[in-house]
């Protein structure tokens, strides 16, 4: 046993709007029924977190969060979001790094351990992405890419509350996924990595999630590896019944 507790995040990416709270509000409610064995997460979109923020007060293991913040707290930076910002209207935890992110914007390593640190610093738990395309897969650098990634992204010093989303950029979105004993192999990659970065008392205790086309019908097995922490849902968290699906296929619950 890990000793680690499992974390189940979902990435609603680009979708939603007000009238997609109930579905928020179904989750949460659905959510309830697990806080005894895992932490879940709901990332929407920044427009709809103050109106979420409410329906997740009170409740510890389930937690409202962001996609995205920038490395200051405040300043002249147009159409922005700060980390403080998201805390402040209630957000725990926020995922940086996604490779839509990293690709589109040609965020760099760099940038994302700088949010990262802006993260930390503001009270909120990071969700730092990584993951190789199919290009870098099929050249034979998948672990590299990785390794590359955590050492580049994270800081010496990782934040409190630190989460690793191992999510191959060939996978988000495409039904495909690396098969059990890759995505194991991959994981056990990444924590060495972290230990090395961090230290192996951050890397023992970081979660480690995988990403990439996780469905209620996938779930468990993969949910079931020990190298995973738990799962970065995309497509299958815009529905209460998809994700709560794949939060009851853990193990572990
Ligand atoms: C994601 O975008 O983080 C993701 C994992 O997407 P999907 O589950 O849709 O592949």
């Amino acid at each position: 046993m890990s000793g680690r507790r499992p974390f189940i995040a979902g990435n609603w990416k680009m979708n939603g709007t007000r009238a997609d709270l109930p579905e928020i509000k179904s989750m949460i409610k659905g959510l309830q029924a697990f806080t005894h064995c895992l932490d879940a997460a709901i990332c929407p979109p920044a427009t709809l977190l103050a109106a979420a923020a409410e329906a997740f007060n009170g409740h510890d293991a389930i937690w409202l969060g962001a996609q995205d913040c920038h490395i200051h707290p405040n300043g002249a930076h147009t159409g922005e979001i700060s980390a403080t910002m998201l805390a402040d209207v209630g957000a725990k935890v926020v995922i940086l790094g996604h490779s839509e992110r990293r690709t589109h914007l040609r965020e760099s390593n760099a940038l994302v351990e700088a949010k990262t640190r802006a993260a930390g610093l503001a009270g909120l738990y990071p969700i730092v992405c990584v993951g190789e395309t199919l290009e870098e897969r099929q050249a034979g650098l998948a672990e590299t890419i990785v390794v590359t990634q955590i050492q580049g992204s994270i800081p010496e010093s990782a934040p409190r509350g630190l989460v690793v989303a191992y999510e191959p950029v060939w996978a988000i979105g495409t039904g495909l996924t690396p098969t059990l004993e890759e995505i194991e192999a991959i994981h056990a990659v990444a924590r060495a990595a972290l230990a090395q970065r961090c230290g192996p008392p951050v890397a023992a205790a970081t979660r480690l999630l995988y990403g990439g086309s996780v469905k209620p019908d996938n779930a468990a097995a993969i949910l079931g590896l020990p190298e995973v922490d738990g799962a970065l849902v995309g497509g299958a968290s815009l529905k209460a019944e998809s994700f709560l699906a794949i939060v009851r296929a853990h193990p572990g619950c």
